[in-house]
């Protein structure tokens, strides 16, 4: 009997629940607002519901491997508790996975949404690609999000904690980070940080496109400053260029500590790839001497053997998180595989 999952993306605005198996689509999803007004009762409550109808649905047709949860924000393993959740934020140190597991009397698998993606990404996106089964993905969403992946296994570390790029630190004293740091890389290659930095680039003057669109749409989006550089506004170019910088900087610590062959760029942000490409690969080159020796674009005689690092725009979209959590059962991550074979 094949077997299949039940994957949830558990987001600020929407709760989208998903039945899969391999080598299908997914057999089913069902998309609800995430009504956070209703609070944390009613959102299990609903989550709870649409979970329990794919299970019932599919589990004469196939074998359940498990039910994958993915959450925005931290949280510590093994016990799946919740740290802080920024649009969900009587979520805060909620226990999902003891709850889930209570109230479903089925195991759990919970996960950060940014390694989700990340593991879809290494299945079917540009891992399959590149034929490799490790990777690294930043998310550039509202956030930086970001996940390692090992060998086709999320990499965790110690607590759950591990893939937390998009706070290494780019610029050190720079803008106050959500984290309680200072000069983070979400603070420049988030959606969130590229609006701040246009309106900041306008308060310097000299800048008559944006000031134009921030008087004629003062809420605008990372997207409106995106279609004014794609008309060749040389201020907008400017903050992507910026993006570019410290994508390239934060890329170069994680080459060198990784030694990976792929580093993945998705989430929303990075449909602007052609604007921000041109300054991340200059600064990647200038800053990492593993990249300088691994660089596809180098000649096979001035190139360290066969050895290449390559960085590429995600190729799965938004359904990533949700294809993410549905293959979490599917996968054993590797600390606790590595946990396993110290219990035993
Ligand atoms: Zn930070």
């Amino acid at each position: 009997m094949k077997s299949f999952a039940v994957g949830v993306d558990l987001g600020g605005t929407n709760l989208r629940v998903a039945a899969y198996s391999h080598g299908s689509e997914f057999l089913e999803t069902i998309q609800l607002p995430t009504r956070r007004e209703s609070g944390r009762e009613a959102i299990l409550i609903e989550l709870c519901g649409a979970i329990e109808r794919l299970l019932a649905r599919y589990s004469g047709q196939f074998q359940l491997e498990g039910v994958g949860i993915a959450t925005p924000g931290p949280m510590e393993l093994p016990e799946g508790r919740l740290l802080i959740l920024p649009n969900l934020p009587d979520w805060n140190n909620f226990q999902l996975k003891n709850e889930l597991e209570a109230r479903l009397g089925t195991p759990i698998l919970v996960e950060n949404d940014a390694n989700v993606a990340a593991l879809a990404e290494c299945k079917y996106g540009q891992g399959r690609e590149y034929g490799v089964e490790s990777l690294c993905m930043l998310t550039l969403g509202t956030g930086v999000g970001s996940g390692i992946i090992l060998q086709g296994r999320v990499w965790h570390g110690m607590n759950g904690m591990a893939g937390e790029a998009g706070h290494i630190v780019v610029y050190p004293g720079g803008a106050q980070c959500g984290c309680g740091s200072l000069g983070c890389l979400e603070q420049y290659a988030s959606a969130t940080a590229v609006v701040r930095m246009a309106h900041e680039r306008a308060r310097q003057g000299d800048a008559p496109g944006i000031t134009h669109l921030a008087l004629k749409k003062p809420k605008f989006s990372s997207h409106d400053l995106f279609l004014l550089a794609k008309a060749g506004d040389v201020q907008a170019l400017e903050v992507f260029a910026a993006v570019g910088r410290a994508l390239g900087v934060s890329l170069a610590s994680l080459v060198n500590t990784l030694n990976l062959e792929l580093y993945v760029v998705g989430g929303g942000l990075a449909s602007a790839w052609e604007l921000f490409e041109p300054e991340m690969m200059n600064h990647l080159r200038q800053c990492s001497s593993i990249f300088r020796i691994t660089d596809p674009d180098l000649g096979d005689g001035q190139r360290m053997a066969a050895a290449k690092t390559f960085i590429a725009p995600a190729k799965l979209g938004s359904d990533a998180g949700l294809l993410g959590a549905c293959l979490l059962p599917f996968t054993v991550s590797v600390s606790s595989s590595l946990q396993a074979q110290n219990i035993a």
